[in-house]
């Protein structure tokens, strides 16, 4: 039996003459997506819509489920879709069905229901007894096998499109820097960035011994979870401890925070311009700590020569953990291994920076800055995050 899924998009449908290459990168990614799936899947693109089509006797569950992390898909429609008009309608369908597709009736079948709409009024035990009943009925020469069948008849119940991520093919936009930390938010603006079509690498900054393997490992995971829609990157660990404590020497300790952003950002943005990055990625959110004012994301961002995306910028702390949620990084993002920002942070930094005065700061950092600066971006360790 043919089993197929029609794919649908939005967005990409409207962009004019460019509009087979925005295509062609969704059959891409769709193919990787499902290189996971065990099962021989063939993806087309016929008169304006995509199509997976199996021949293989596979899980469409798990091809749908994959599809599920490619942006650019708005919706999966399992194909060979009827309204629900009752089990007598539904039993005609099939017996359709059978009579069009195998001219020799001399087959083991058995039915194969789920139901995941629950209203439905059988459950699944119920539909393929029935159903089994019905086709015996109409074919006397089929007979039951439920362990090793000529045919499955699958039977989902379910509601009608199958929501997809939304969302632009990854690698229709050019690539970004996501700065990740272990935190909610970085990890839900880099796949909020990915959304949108770009391609991400990550830094992180780490700062052994006061944050522990834990900690980087969570990162990992992180980058893993949310690679799961963004596709494989590069995640660059920096040991950022020798900055942080020679600034933790030399300069206000209420200006420290911003001042080591100032160096995570210069940073990002060497390996932003190692991987031709165009912007860098933050989870900063207005107020949400003295780091994240007006005043200290305009220090914060005095130093970077390429734009800075936030986009989770004006968003409620609990509109970002609604979408860790429903991405799948909050339970990780949770655990409890600190941060290196938290481990040197001030009793009462400054929220409202003046960029003259930390500009001054700075220069007390003038003797070994550069040579420090040298030393984290080649000692940075470089993780590849592939898809499991
Ligand atoms: P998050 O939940 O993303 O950790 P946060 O609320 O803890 O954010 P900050 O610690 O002020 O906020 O960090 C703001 C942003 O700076 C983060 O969203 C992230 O993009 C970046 N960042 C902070 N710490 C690190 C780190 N150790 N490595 C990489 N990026 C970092
Ligand atoms: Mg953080």
């Amino acid at each position: 039996m043919t089993q197929s899924l029609l794919i649908k998009y939005a967005e990409i449908g409207i962009k004019g003459k460019n509009r087979y290459l925005f295509e062609n990168a969704l059959v891409k990614q769709a193919k990787i997506a499902l290189k996971r799936v065990d099962g021989e899947f063939v993806v087309t693109k016929e008169a304006g819509r995509i199509y997976v089509t199996t021949e293989s006797d596979c899980d469409m569950d798990e091809a749908i489920e994959a599809l599920q992390y490619v942006f650019g898909i708005v919706g999966i429609c399992p194909m060979m879709q009827i309204e629900d008009n009752g089990f007598e309608d539904l039993a005609k369908h099939v017996i359709k069905h059978i009579e069009d597709n195998y001219e020799d009736k001399n087959l083991t079948f058995k039915v194969a229901a789920r139901r995941s709409r629950k209203n439905y009024p059988m459950d699944s035990m119920e539909i393929n007894m029935e159903m089994g009943g019905v086709i015996l009925d109409a074919f006397p020469e089929m007979k039951v096998d439920v362990h090793n069948p000529d045919i499955v008849i699958n039977i989902e119940i379910r509601n009608k499109i199958i929501p997809g991520p939304g969302g632009m093919p990854v690698g229709t936009a050019g690539n970004g820097m996501l700065l990740l930390s272990g935190g909610i938010d970085s990890p839900v603006a880099g796949y909020m960035v990915a959304k949108r079509g770009v391609h991400i690498d990550a830094v992180y900054f780490h700062a052994p011994p006061y944050t522990s393997e834990r900690a980087k490992q969570k990162v990992v995971d992180l980058a893993k979870i949310i690679s799961k829609y963004t596709g494989p990157m590069n995640l660059y660990v920096v040991n950022f401890t020798d900055i942080q404590m020679y600034i933790y020497d030399k300069c206000p300790h209420d200006e420290l925070t911003i001042i080591m952003r100032r160096y995570m950002m210069r940073i990002a943005e060497y390996f932003a311009n190692k991987e031709g990055s165009l912007g860098l990625i933050t989870g900063e959110s207005i107020g949400q700590v003295a780091s994240q004012t007006m005043q200290s994301l305009a220090a914060t961002n005095e130093v970077c020569t390429m734009p800075v995306f936030r986009p989770v910028i004006a968003f409620d702390k609990q509109e970002i953990v609604d979408i860790s949620l429903k991405i799948g990084t909050y339970e990780t993002s949770i655990l409890p291994y600190e941060d290196c920002c938290t481990t040197f942070v001030a009793k009462h930094p400054v929220t409202k920076p003046n960029i003259n005065i930390i500009k001054r700061s700075e220069t007390h950092l003038e003797e070994e800055i550069d040579r420090m600066f040298k030393e984290a971006v080649e000692t940075a360790e470089l993780i590849e995050i592939r898809r499991d």
